[in-house]
């Protein structure tokens, strides 16, 4: 087992791995940027090292400056967290150079699932469904344009580099296409130095369905079942539960099973999630995969009882899954995500946490790195936090998350939290009649119908 785990990464899923070390026994160290000296983070590590100043580009992701941080501390293998550099796969390479193990799948691993579209060639190899489209980027307006008269409109046009909804249009006729593809690639190639796009089918109402999948590195390849996140506002995750109520046994067993062939064609190791979607008729399409654990892994741990952050760092060190594929929900878990932010215009509202008190009783839990008198640095994203509950059943676990949003105080900031209590209101929500659109519906049942 590790020595020493350096956590490249900082707020909540920093705190998440430092427990999951302190429950393993493995002394940790934390990086942070100046911005980040009073973060819990950095208090409950056993060792920090300040790594730069608040632009991560300087700190967090500043290769240099972490595997320094790892050579004077002493540390043994480092933890990426999600996000920064949890999907470079020059990172992982050049810790391996440098002799530190890397809690994460290898590079090439990485490297293949990080570019989407040939991501997508790998899964259709797999036998894994995926949407009508490209093989590949698309060279030029024209070619995107013979294609979708093929595959029919709408269409969408999708960063091959993308990630966090960016670089992503729909396109519902040929008219637009060309404009629409020129737009795209300048904003992929602005946001991701890379101006490959691709094409694919547009769904109107599908749903967001992943799998949580894990590898090790005897060749063992399990899935831990689904999340649903189709509440999403700007192609950007909200609320997310386990299990999905759309997947009967029998279409969880087809999906895990996709999952897994998935994983075992390209050598998967360590943790990752393969996001598909799922049409109204039951037919599912892979979307990607990611290759690191997800911001809304609490919800599989609720229900499948897998610390995934422990077994991220068992199977680094070379021990082998000793879990099945397949183990039936047990319950159902709902999580919220606590943003600083304005709820109607979804605006940052950085600043200083003047009340933080934290809802607790029987099946709730909040990772969050928060505390009262925290000042929450404008540098970062928005996530303050997320409100985690179990119930014995999906009835159960929204009437828990009703009294936790309630009992949730904070001042000083504006939060999300007003937003779920309506979501949690809404008899859409209720009835479990989900989709990727669901917002939209949303936003024009509580302006009744005015927007
Ligand atoms: P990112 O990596 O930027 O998050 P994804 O490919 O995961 O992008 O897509 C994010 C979201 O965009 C999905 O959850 C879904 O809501 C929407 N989306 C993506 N592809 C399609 C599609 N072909 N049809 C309908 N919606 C899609």
């Amino acid at each position: 087992m590790f020595k020493k785990i350096l956590i490249a990464n900082r707020g909540e899923i920093a705190l998440r791995v430092i427990q999951a070390c302190r429950e393993l026994g493995i002394p940790t160290v934390a990086v942070c940027s100046t911005a980040d000296r009073e973060s819990l983070h950095v208090t409950y590590a056993d060792e920090d090292v300040c790594i730069g100043p608040p632009p991560s580009s300087q700190s967090y992701l500043d290769i240099g400056s972490i595997l320094s941080a790892a050579e004077i501390t002493g540390a043994d293998a480092v933890h990426p967290g999600y996000g920064f550099l949890a999907e470079n796969a020059h990172f992982a390479e050049v810790l391996g150079e440098c002799k530190l193990a890397w809690i994460g799948p290898p590079p090439e691993v990485i490297r293949l699932m990080g570019d989407k579209a040939q991501a997508r060639r790998t899964a259709a190899a797999a036998g894994v469904p995926v949407l009508p489209g490209s093989a590949g980027p698309l060279a030029s307006a024209e070619e995107a344009l013979a294609l979708a008269r093929d595959v029919g409109y709408p269409v969408i046009l999708k960063a091959a580099a993308g990630g966090g909804g960016r670089g992503m249009r729909i396109v519902r006729s040929g008219e637009e296409l060309a404009a629409q593809f020129r737009t795209a690639s300048a904003e992929a190639e602005k946001a991701f130095g890379d101006g490959s796009v691709y094409l694919e089918k547009y769904l109107e109402e599908p749903r967001h369905i992943e799998f949580q999948v894990f590898g090790d590195r005897h060749g063992g390849a399990i899935h831990l079942g689904e999340r649903e996140c189709s509440i999403q506002r700007r192609h950007q995750k909200l609320i997310e539960e386990a299990p999905s109520v759309a997947l009967t046994p029998e279409l969880r067993q087809r999906m895990g099973e996709a999952s897994v062939r998935l994983c075992e064609r390209v050598g998967y190791v360590n943790a990752g999630t393969i996001e598909y979607l799922l049409d109204r008729d039951g037919s599912f399409y892979f979307m990607e995969m990611n290759t690191r654990i997800q911001v809304e892994h609490p919800v599989t741990e609720m229900v499948t009882g897998v610390d995934l952050v422990k077994l991220q760092i068992a199977v680094a060190a070379g021990e082998p899954l000793g879990i099945r594929s397949g183990l039936s929900p047990r319950g159902h878990a709902i999580e919220c995500r606590i943003n600083a932010e304005d709820p109607v215009t979804f605006a940052p509202s950085p600043g200083r946490l003047q009340t933080f008190h934290l809802p607790g009783g029987p099946g709730v839990r909040v990772d969050t790195h928060g505390y009262e008198d925290y000042l929450i640095p404008p540098h970062y994203d928005s996530l303050v936090g997320k409100l985690i509950v179990h119930g014995r059943d999906r009835g159960e676990a929204i009437a828990r998350m009703q009294r936790a949003l309630d009992f949730f105080v904070v001042e000083g900031i504006k939060t999300s939290i007003p937003l779920h209590r309506e979501i949690l209101r809404d008899p859409e929500f209720r009835a479990g009649r989900l989709s990727t659109r669901f917002m939209e519906g949303f936003a024009t049942r509580r302006t009744g119908g005015s927007s």
